[in-house]
């Protein structure tokens, strides 16, 4: 099927209501019918909802339409972005292991895995995105994963996924990848050797900011991959804070399943059934969205591009644009999203600009249908130094602006104005 019959039926089965919309199951627990029923669910005899921290049937609907966007096998939606992507990493790597990232990551991505996975005795390398061959002079038996985004925020480069794939696959180690800017309607990386995507469901997915959520997915027949892998013992051998669990000998998809089972349930970060709803009715337009927000982001960066105050224009789309050629490999029909980037002279000049326009607003968010202009220097990369703000791509003129869904006349007038002000 079509992804956007997809996103508009997948994963729903409509209960004896036979409501159309997907209805709020707005409950913290579940009743068993008797003991045995109760103890069978907790023994995964049976599958079934228990208490909502664990599963819940409105978050189901989400998982499962989310998770065939993707052409996966599982899903599973948590509290926000950020704790997909700590959960993606902490359900492969422990202490004394290391992970191989991207350097152009989203800030707060940077920031986990420079210092907060530090305190929890990971090791983060880093590699560029546009450099691929560095990755394998990281790897040594303690390697769990291969971290990055497929296309960059807020250095909009597109990743080459398959060769990056190409390589953890020689080694046996799993690639997980942010699919955040790109959403599984422009980009698929399971068509290209990627393992696990990660998402902040705050940005496209929900659509109109109104919400905060992650979700994990994970590709069909990961379990072979996972099978007896050395590097990853703990979904082969028995889990003992789970009475045994084999987590690749139980007939489900075991990254999902382990993440639900001891990370969801021991760390709590789960995801509302109210802002699963509202992810679920922005998964309706998300095909359609971003088309509009990519058709936008192309005409105003075709409008930056001549313009004299700007020096550079970061967006994949433009046939100048050094990722190119990526994007027209890994994106549907080439179109790139609705993020866009562009630099002018300094921090004064940026500054300029950004307080001039009037349609855009100053947030730090992306994927809105309403227009986001942002200072990233100044904000989502305020903690990173000059060096570290120049190594990932985020000088100090740099301008970002997530392109909404208004008229492009009016958002490049705007933008004009602003830049001649
Ligand atoms: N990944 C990317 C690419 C992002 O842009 C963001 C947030 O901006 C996140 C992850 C984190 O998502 P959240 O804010 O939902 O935690």
């Amino acid at each position: 099927m079509d992804l956007q019959t997809l996103a508009l039926h997948a994963g729903y089965e409509k209960d004896s209501h036979r409501t159309m919309a997907v209805p709020i199951y707005q409950t913290t627990a579940y009743e068993f019918r008797d003991v045995e029923h109760a103890a069978n669910l907790f023994a995964l005899k049976e599958l079934g909802n228990i208490y909502t921290r664990l599963n819940n049937p409105t978050t189901d609907v989400f998982e499962k339409r989310f998770a065939e966007l993707e052409d996966g096998e599982a899903a599973l939606a948590v509290a926000s972005g950020m704790s997909a992507i700590f959960f993606a990493l902490i359900n492969v790597a422990e202490v004394g292991d290391n992970i191989i990232c991207a350097k152009q990551l989203y800030g707060g991505s940077l920031t986990l895995c420079t210092h907060t996975l530090k305190r929890f005795g990971i090791e983060a390398r880093f590699f560029d995105v546009h450099k691929p061959q560095q990755i394998e002079a990281l790897i040594d038996d303690k390697t769990k994963a291969i971290f990055f985004e497929s296309l960059t925020n807020p250095s909009i480069d597109v990743a080459d996924i398959e060769a990056i794939t190409t390589i953890a696959n020689k080694h046996n180690i799993l690639t997980i990848v942010d699919n955040t800017v790109a959403t599984p309607i422009l980009c698929r990386p399971f068509e290209f050797g990627a393992d696990i995507t990660v998402h902040s469901a705050s940005k496209y997915t929900t659509g109109q900011g109104l919400a905060i959520g992650g979700i994990l997915v994970e590709r069909k027949g990961l379990v072979e991959k996972l099978k007896n892998n050395p590097k990853y013992i703990h979904f082969n051998e028995p889990d003992a804070s789970y009475h045994g669990l084999i987590y690749t000998e139980v007939g489900l998809p075991p990254y999902t399943l382990r993440a639900r089972l001891s990370l969801l349930r021991d760390l709590g970060a789960v995801v509302s059934p109210f802002n699963s709803w509202l992810f679920i009715q922005g998964i309706e337009t998300l095909a359609l969205r971003m088309r509009e927000h990519s058709k936008n982001a192309l005409m105003l960066a075709e409008f930056l591009e001549s313009h004299p105050k700007v020096q550079k224009v970061n967006y994949p789309g433009l046939q100048s644009n050094p990722n190119y050629k990526n994007a027209q490999k890994y994106f549907e029909d080439g179109l790139c999203s609705g993020l866009l980037s562009f630099e002018v002279k300094n921090l004064e000049e940026a500054t300029k600009i950004v307080n001039a326009t009037k349609l855009y607003s100053l947030v730090v968010n992306i994927g809105d249908s309403k227009s986001i202009i942002t200072h990233p220097a100044s904000t989502t990369h305020q903690q990173l130094s000059h060096d570290e703000l120049i190594a990932c791509g985020v000088p100090e003129g740099l301008i970002r602006i997530s392109c909404g869904l208004e008229s492009a006349k009016d958002l490049i007038q705007d933008l004009q104005q602003a830049l001649e002000a």
